[in-house]
């Protein structure tokens, strides 16, 4: 393959941002400078264009099922939406496997289809769904796959026990695992929900009602003790949402805990007013939306470094299917919401462009700090010489209306309908393949890899 320069944009790295061309042989970056020579290159210009290093979505559901409701995309039409969206590498977490299957089971089904379709690169979480003798042992087995998170639930019916979870944590951090939770406290939530419906529980209002903000505050105040029992094991925090769960987050850090948190443009741009619309079925998801206060909150947490990560937890049950379920009872609704492709423009447009975040910070939480925390670093996350060419050019100046006419999604909605956009990444490279170009996908079903991910 001819080496490629991507010439004249203005390239934003943890080195900070220069003008610059970004030589690429092999799929890997070779050289970074100006004025670079051009012979027997293909050039891709990028002038007034941003040249940053590819999205990188560590959380993400495009082939999950539950029960029999399965999402409607799949690693074929999710990591294409990602691509659209500037997003080279996704780390998907499976749903449950039968009940008392082995750790590898999950990622076995889920590698099987993975590699036969992705067009950008893609890992995978293992997620632990009871625990045993076996369980522990196989943690360290896991990440010698490539596999180097775990999931953990405090709630659905996979949830662990507190003492579980210090046997987790404990057998994780032995194998230099990370551990990463969905925080809320399945009493709390259970019980509110059952008194609800009780009623009539038709009416979408009840959802946030029913996982209210201290059921995860409560979650996350709980897991920072039980790592602190299990030996100071780091924990990762997934679709951070409230305020109040903030605080604790801050709170612990200041006194020396590992806690990463992570969060999603959903809890940023969104709030619980839109339950209360003729859609409001379109935005069941848990954790639920928040008030405006928690939004604004965790946008200065996104400023002040306390939370690293912007993911989405995508996860596209068609908006059909949630009317199907849960006209009458809104708790059948399959929960969830579709993101995988507006993730870093809306961050971008609502985060650099309104200047609540520079574009440095911006390129940390969608790229770099994920790639760091998850695994994947130094390969990928940065631009810089020797790492993968994952690159996008963005269009700074181009404006969208969202709409899932317009998005690549394969799924009959998106929650972010109606919201204009300015910023969109017109070409994409993933380790040195264009995969978009011009906003035309270029690359064949298949072409992503599974990326190992590890800690040196
Ligand atoms: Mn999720």
């Amino acid at each position: 393959m001819k080496p490629i320069l991507v010439t004249d944009g203005t390239v934003v790295s943890t080195a900070g941002e220069l003008q610059a061309d970004v030589r690429i042989e092999d799929g890997r970056i070779v050289a970074i400078a100006r004025g670079l020579d051009r012979a027997g290159c293909r050039i891709i210009g990028a002038g007034n264009r941003l040249v940053l290093p590819g999205g990188i979505d560590v959380h993400t559901h495009v082939n999950l099922r539950v029960g029999a409701e399965k999402v409607s995309d799949g690693f074929y039409h999710g990591t294409v939406a990602a691509a659209h969206g500037g997003t080279t590498c996704i780390v998907e977490h499976p749903g449950f496997g039968p009940a008392g299957c082995s750790l590898f089971h999950q990622p076995e089904a889920y590698r099987d289809s993975g590699d036969e379709e992705v067009v950008v690169d893609y890992g995978l979480h293992g997620v632990a769904q009871h625990v045993d003798d076996q369980v522990l042992a196989d943690i360290g087995g896991l990440a010698g796959q490539g596999i180097a998170s775990l999931k953990v639930y405090l709630t659905y019916d996979g949830r662990l026990t507190d003492e579980e979870i210090i046997a987790v944590l404990q057998a994780a951090n032995r194998a230099g695992v990370l551990v990463c939770f969905h925080a809320e406290n399945h009493a709390i939530v259970s019980a509110l929900t059952r008194e609800m419906r009780r009623g009539d529980c038709s009416d979408p209002a009840l959802h946030p009602r029913s996982r209210p903000d201290y059921a995860e505050a409560e979650a996350i105040y709980c897991l920072i003790r039980l790592a602190r029992a299990a030996g100071e094991a780091p924990i990762y925090i997934v679709h951070l949402s409230t305020a109040a769960g903030l605080a604790i987050i801050r709170k612990a850090r200041k006194e020396g805990s590992v806690v990463y948190a992570e969060t999603c443009p959903q809890y940023l741009c969104l709030d619980e007013s839109y339950y209360a619309r003729p859609d409001g079925l379109k935005y069941i998801m848990a954790p639920p939306l928040r008030r405006k206060e928690d939004a604004a909150a965790l946008w200065q947490g996104l400023a002040d470094g306390t939370i690293d990560v912007v993911a989405t937890d995508h996860c596209s049950f068609a908006l059909a299917r949630k009317r199907a379920l849960g006209s009458i009872d809104i708790f059948r609704a399959p929960g969830g919401i579709p993101g995988v492709e507006t993730r870093l423009p809306i961050l971008f447009s609502e985060g650099v462009l309104k200047k609540r975040i520079t574009r440095q910070r911006f390129v940390e939480l969608v790229s770099t700090n994920p790639a760091r925390i998850m695994g994947l670093a130094p390969a990928k996350g940065d631009i810089r010489v020797g790492a993968d060419a994952d690159l996008i050019i963005l269009d700074p100046a181009r404006e969208v209306s969202l709409d899932e006419k317009n998005l690549h999604q394969h799924v009959d909605y998106t929650p972010f309908a109606g919201m204009n956009i300015r910023g969109w990444p017109e070409t994409v490279l993933v380790r040195g393949r264009v995969v978009i170009e011009g906003g035309t996908l270029r690359a064949a079903r298949g072409s992503g890899i599974f990326a190992r991910r590890g800690f040196c």
